[in-house]
């Protein structure tokens, strides 16, 4: 075989989180893998996002309300959801089908399919954390709902029953139990919700961590491997070849690419409906009066996490295209919502300024299954704004699909004939 040629049993495309829990649950069942990222482990969207594992958010982005609160956002470029105005005729297609979904019956079921996935996928993190000795400053003692204004906290009234008929536990607290909870918020919190089994970890090092892991099973990450084309037999992809000419082959591939999916894979003839959902965070050292658990200070659509190491504000939705800038005015807004909730609203020194695109699918469903019209072409992606917390559950449903394994959940209402389109060469 030349140098320039390697084959593994399986090959997957991107090393951020999803296709490094793939590897990891691959590795574990005897399979030989080799990653490929253009850059390197985390190089995209899972190094600066929050960090927050949460069942609590089943259900979806796209809801009747959602249409309501983004008419009042139109226009203002700081808004917890921005749109680009320019004509993109993906992104109107996208758009579109995202309204469609926003009537209760479609709301009904992404909610228990996302619930169904991000409760097996609490599970298996944590005992993966415990049995593999994970140091990811992992900690579940809930997430809190943070409010100011008692029409918005209103109408979440009914949030505690809903999670319970999921499974789930959220408890409505007033001002004074707020406080109790959490001493870092200021005087102007009048009220809130706990989630029960949410949890925290520092995104970056469990990334580091599971890098860790894939390399002590035998896997092998290769770095600076910007997959270019692929090789396909009828049904099947034999081998991609990355910017350097090296080819890889493998009796299966993993396409774990994120954001990035549909660029490469059109080369495949599949349309993909993945847009990139841009957020932002900025990374400091602990502020004084660091928050104890997680919070989403609701009004503004901001999420805060800390940790020993350090304390993270971020979010906002910006669909904007593949634009990698960092825009001040969302920065700002940031520290602006953290400001409004917070005694100690940042800390003491900037260490990071990050911008990352989720992987949005308009249904708020991830891509896990086999790609339409293929027979070893497995899709892990479309985790949209919680793939971290998908993550683990994800890598165990390609591990059961690709060998054959009865699954932990049903597998299908993530299938990615679903939305994935095979045009006619
Ligand atoms: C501000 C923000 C906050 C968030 N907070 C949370 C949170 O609290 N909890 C949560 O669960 N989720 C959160 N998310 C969402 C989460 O970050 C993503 O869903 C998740 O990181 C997606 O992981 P991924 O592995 O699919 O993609 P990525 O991490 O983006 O990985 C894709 C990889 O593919 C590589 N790649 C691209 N093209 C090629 C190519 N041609 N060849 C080889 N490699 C390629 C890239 O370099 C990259 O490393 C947040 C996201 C943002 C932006």
């Amino acid at each position: 075989m030349s140098v320039n040629s390697q084959v593994a049993d399986v090959v997957i495309l991107g090393a951020g989180v999803i296709g490094l829990s793939c590897a990891y649950q691959l590795l574990r069942a005897g399979q030989s893998v080799i990653v490929l990222d253009r850059q390197g482990p985390g190089a995209g969207s899972s190094h600066g996002n929050c960090g927050t594992l949460t069942p609590s958010h089943a259900p979806p982005l796209a809801e009747p309300a959602l249409l309501r609160r983004a008419l009042t956002w139109i226009g203002r470029s700081d808004a917890p959801l921005y749109i680009k105005p320019r004509l993109d005729p993906a992104l109107l297609n996208w758009l579109l089908r995202f309204a469609l979904r926003c009537r209760a019956s479609a709301v009904e079921e992404s909610t228990r399919a996302r619930a169904a996935i991000l409760k097996q996928s609490s599970v298996i993190l944590e005992s993966m954390i415990a049995d593999s000795g994970i140091d990811c400053e992992y900690r579940a003692e809930g997430l809190l709902y943070v409010f100011r204004d008692y029409q918005a906290l209103d109408e979440y009234a009914d949030l505690p029953a809903q999670m319970q008929r999921l499974g789930l536990s959220a408890k409505l607290l007033d001002r004074a139990q707020m406080h109790a909870a959490e001493p870092a918020l200021n005087d102007s919190v009048i009220g809130g919700l706990l989630h029960e089994n949410d949890a925290q970890l520092r995104p970056d090092r469990y990334v580091a961590e599971l890098t860790r892991l894939v390399l002590e099973y035998g896997g092998q990450i290769v770095e600076q491997a910007e997959v270019r084309s692929f090789e396909r037999s009828g049904s099947r992809v034999r081998a991609v070849t990355t910017r350097d000419g090296r080819r890889y082959s493998a009796a299966n591939i993993v396409s774990a690419l994120g954001a990035w999916s549909p660029k490469l894979l059109a080369e495949l003839g599949l349309a993909v409906p993945i847009q990139p959902g841009k957020g932002y965070s900025i990374t400091y050292t602990r502020p004084a009066n660091a928050p104890r658990l997680p919070l989403v200070l609701k009004e503004r659509s901001v999420c805060v996490t800390s940790w020993d190491s350090g304390y993270r504000i971020g979010s906002t939705m910006e669909f904007s295209g593949y634009d990698d800038g960092l825009n001040e005015r969302r920065l700002a807004a940031l520290e602006r919502a953290a400001r409004e909730y917070l005694v100690d609203p940042v800390g003491p020194t900037v260490m990071e300024r990050w911008q990352g695109w989720r992987p949005m699918v308009y249904d708020d469903l991830p891509l896990i299954g086999l790609a339409p019209g293929f027979d070893n072409l497995w899709l892990a992606t479309g985790h949209g704004m919680l793939g971290v917390s998908m993550s683990a559950a994800t890598g165990v449903l390609i591990r059961q699909l690709m060998l054959g394994q009865s699954t932990d959940i049903d597998p299908s209402p993530y299938e990615p004939k679903r939305v994935v389109k095979l045009k006619a060469a």
